[in-house]
C-alpha cells in the first residue's frame, strides 16, 4: 500500500467534534478542526489526538476538496492503516452479505462507504462485473489495491470504476468515470439475477452503478404477494418492482415513470424473464398520473410507491413530507378493498418516524380504513453503522 507515501498529519478538534469521535462518529468537518500541523492532500493518513491528554482517538484520510474534511477508519485503537487493514475491512464487509449468496441472488453491495469502514466507497457486484463508485478523491493513492483485493473477494474478473460529479471534473487524477480498470467489458448492460427474477444493469450508464440494489427484499416481497393481482409501480425505474410483480404472477402490472428511457429499460427487464401478466408502461409526472387514475375511479390489488428523494437537505424536508402525503392519500385512493399499498422512502433527511408518523396521519384523510402490516429498512447488504447512513424506510398498509 502506498501509505508510506502518504504524508500524516497530527489534528486536534472542538470538544463537540471531539465527541463525537469518541462515539465513534466517520466525519470530522472543517470547522471543527483547531489545530493541524500541516496543510494535507488528499488520501493523506490524519491522526485525531485527545485536546487535553494528547492520547490516540481515531484515524482517517484526509480530504482538502471537503467539508468532511477528514473521513475517519479507524477509532479508539491506533492502528497501521495499509493492505492489510482494508483487507480485514474487505473480509468482515463480505462477511456480513454470505446469507444473500446462498440464495439465487448474485448481485449485492459488498461495500457500503463509511457503513463498512470505506467512507465515500462504494462496491456493487452484478454476476462476475465489480463497479466501484466513489465519492472523494481520498481513495485515488490505495485504488490499485483496494480493487484487487475486492476483485478476489467477490470473484469477479472485471471492474468498473464510476466517479461522482466533482471527481469526473477532477483534473488531478487519471482516472475516469465509467472507465473499465481490470479485465474487459464485452457490453455495459449485465444480466444478473435477484432471487427468480433477471435484470440489466447499465454499469456504464445507469443511475449510481446501474442498479438500486437497495429494495431487493421489498421487491421480492412484492414478488411473492403479485399472483393473479393487478398491480401499479409508480417511480418504477428500471422496473424493479414491476418485473418481480410479472414473475411473481402479476395478471397486469403498469409502470408509471417521467422517464421515457427507463421506461424501456423496464420493458427490456421484462422481457428477459418468463412472464404471462400484462405490462403496460405510463411515462409522465406520476403525482398527474395518479391524480387521473383517481378520477377514473381505477383500483389496484397491489400499488407500490417508491419516488426518488425529495428532501437532500434539511431545509427540503417539510415539503417532502407533504409530497410523501399526496402520494400517500393517491395511493390509499387506488387501493382496492383487501388490496396492499407499500409506501417507500429514500430521502436520507426525512427519518423514518417522519416518514411512518405523517403517512399514517395523511390516511386519515381517505375514507377507507388501512392496517399496517410490515415496516421495512435497509436489507443485509446495506448494514448502518451511523445514523446518516440510513435512508430507506417502507411501510405495508393494507385496506381493510
Ligand atoms: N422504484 C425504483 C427506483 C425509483 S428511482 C426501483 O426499485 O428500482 C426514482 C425514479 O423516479 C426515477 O426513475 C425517475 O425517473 C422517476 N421520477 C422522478 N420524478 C418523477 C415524477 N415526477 N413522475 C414520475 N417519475 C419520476
Amino acid at each position: 500500500m502506498s501509505s508510506g507515501t502518504k504524508k500524516t498529519i497530527a489534528i486536534k478538534l472542538k470538544p463537540a467534534a471531539e465527541r463525537k469521535v469518541k462515539q465513534g462518529h466517520p466525519w470530522v468537518f472543517d470547522q471543527s478542526i483547531v489545530k493541524q500541523n500541516s496543510e494535507g492532500e488528499a488520501g493523506d493518513l490524519a491522526i485525531v489526538f485527545d485536546q487535553k491528554k494528547n492520547k490516540f482517538l481515531a484515524c482517517g484520510l484526509y480530504d482538502p476538496d471537503s467539508p468532511i474534511r477528514i473521513k475517519l477508519l479507524q477509532f479508539h485503537q491506533s492502528a497501521k492503516i495499509d493492505g492489510d487493514w482494508f483487507q480485514n475491512k474487505i473480509f468482515e464487509a463480505f462477511e456480513i452479505r454470505k446469507p444473500l449468496l446462498s440464495s439465487l441472488t448474485n448481485s449485492y453491495r459488498l461495500i457500503y462507504g463509511e457503513n463498512d469502514h470505506f467512507p465515500g466507497l462504494i462496491a456493487d457486484v452484478y454476476a462476475k462485473v465489480l463497479v466501484v463508485k466513489l465519492y472523494s478523491a481520498i481513495w485515488f493513492p490505495y485504488l490499485e489495491q483496494i480493487v484487487d483485493q475486492l476483485l478476489t473477494v467477490s470473484q469477479c474478473d472485471i471492474c468498473v470504476l464510476r466517479l461522482n460529479r466533482a471527481l469526473e471534473k477532477d483534473s488531478n487524477t487519471q482516472y475516469k468515470n465509467g472507465s473499465v480498470i481490470r479485465g474487459h467489458l464485452a457490453q455495459p448492460e449485465i444480466l444478473f439475477r435477484e432471487g427468480k427474477v433477471k435484470f440489466l444493469a447499465n454499469v456504464i450508464h445507469g443511475h449510481k452503478t446501474g442498479f438500486f440494489l437497495d429494495h431487493r427484499h421489498n421487491r421480492i416481497k412484492i414478488g411473492a404477494m403479485a399472483r393473479g393481482k393487478n398491480v401499479l409501480d409508480v417511480f418504477s425505474y428500471a422496473g424493479g418492482f414491476s418485473v418481480h410483480a410479472l414473475v411473481g404472477g402479476a395478471r397486469s402490472v403498469a409502470s408509471v415513470d417521467i422517464s421515457a428511457k427507463a421506461l424501456a429499460v423496464a420493458e427490456k427487464n421484462a422481457s428477459l424473464n418468463k412472464i404471462d401478466g400484462r405490462h403496460i408502461c405510463i411515462a409522465n409526472d406520476a403525482f398527474q398520473v395518479l391524480e387521473e387514475m383517481v378520477q377514473h375511479g381505477e383500483q389496484f390489488d397491489l400499488i407500490v410507491i417508491d419516488p426518488p428523494s425529495f428532501a437532500k437537505q434539511a431545509t427540503e424536508v417539510p415539503r417532502a413530507l407533504k409530497q410523501y402525503e399526496r402520494l400517500a392519500i393517491l395511493g390509499a385512493k387506488l387501493t382496492a378493498p383487501k388490496g396492499i399499498l407499500f409506501l417507500a422512502s429514500c430521502s436520507s433527511r426525512v427519518t423514518a418516524e417522519q416518514f411512518f408518523e405523517s403517512t399514517l396521519e395523511a390516511l386519515n384523510n381517505v375514507p377507507y380504513f388501512f392496517t399496517t402490516l410490515e415496516k421495512t429498512f435497509h436489507d443485509v447488504d446495506h448494514p448502518i453503522e451511523f445514523p446518516e447512513g440510513a435512508y430507506l424506510k417502507g411501510i405495508y398498509l393494507q385496506r381493510k
